[in-house]
């Protein structure tokens, strides 16, 4: 069936999106246009302010919309310590735990080689500029538990041993294949409390 003009490209641009195939981006093109006109307007403006307003710390990677971010900036905020994270989203789970009082740094992915993804792909090499640069006394590896993450993990930690920087990996109380994301509160903690020197 031939739609509009339209409607096919209010489709391909939902099909743009992760998750999101032929079926559900079309039904979502059928519901905007039963949206009113200014729940749409609105709508679209979220998407545009978003995307002008926010942009990546250059400290550590976090979305923020001062530069740099937040936690970055917070002179409370213990400086001796780095957890290292896969996404965004991770650091904002962290957060929500109120119980670590250091600063992060955001990979944006992980290593994997299947998918052609190396070190130089995510921000290892900010990471490693800068434990040159700051006063660092541990790094904890925060990535996902997962294969990729598991990778990564253990890459950064293998990079660091000469440096004399303790690295330290959240415990496997996270369950396997789980994103950090994911975890709730008791069980994120439990991981940050249990972490061991690799
Ligand atoms: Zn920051």
């Amino acid at each position: 069936m031939q739609y509009p003009e339209p409607i096919t490209k209010l489709m391909e641009s939902f099909m743009k999106l992760p998750g999101i195939g032929p079926k559900t981006a079309a039904r979502l093109a059928f519901f905007v246009l039963d949206m009113k006109e200014d729940s749409v307007l609105a709508f679209a403006k979220a998407l545009v302010d978003a995307k002008r307003d926010l942009t990546y710390c250059s400290v550590c990677g976090h979305i923020t919309d001062t530069d740099p971010c937040y936690i970055c900036a917070d002179p409370r905020r213990d400086r001796s310590v780095i957890c290292v994270v896969e996404e965004p989203k991770d650091v904002i789970a962290m957060e929500k735990m109120k119980e670590y009082n250091g600063l992060y740094h955001v990979l944006h992915g992980a290593i994997s080689p299947m998918d052609g993804i190396g070190p130089e792909d995510i921000s290892v090499p900010d990471l490693l500029k800068r434990l040159r640069d700051e006063t660092v006394q541990e790094v904890i590896l925060a990535t996902n538990p997962n294969i990729e993450g598991e990778a990564t993990a253990m890459y950064i930690s293998r990079l660091l041993k000469p440096s004399g920087i303790k690295v330290t990996r959240i415990a496997h109380g996270l369950p396997v294949g789980g994103d950090l994301e994911y975890a709730d509160e008791v069980t994120l903690s439990k991981a940050l409390e249990g972490r061991r020197e690799i």
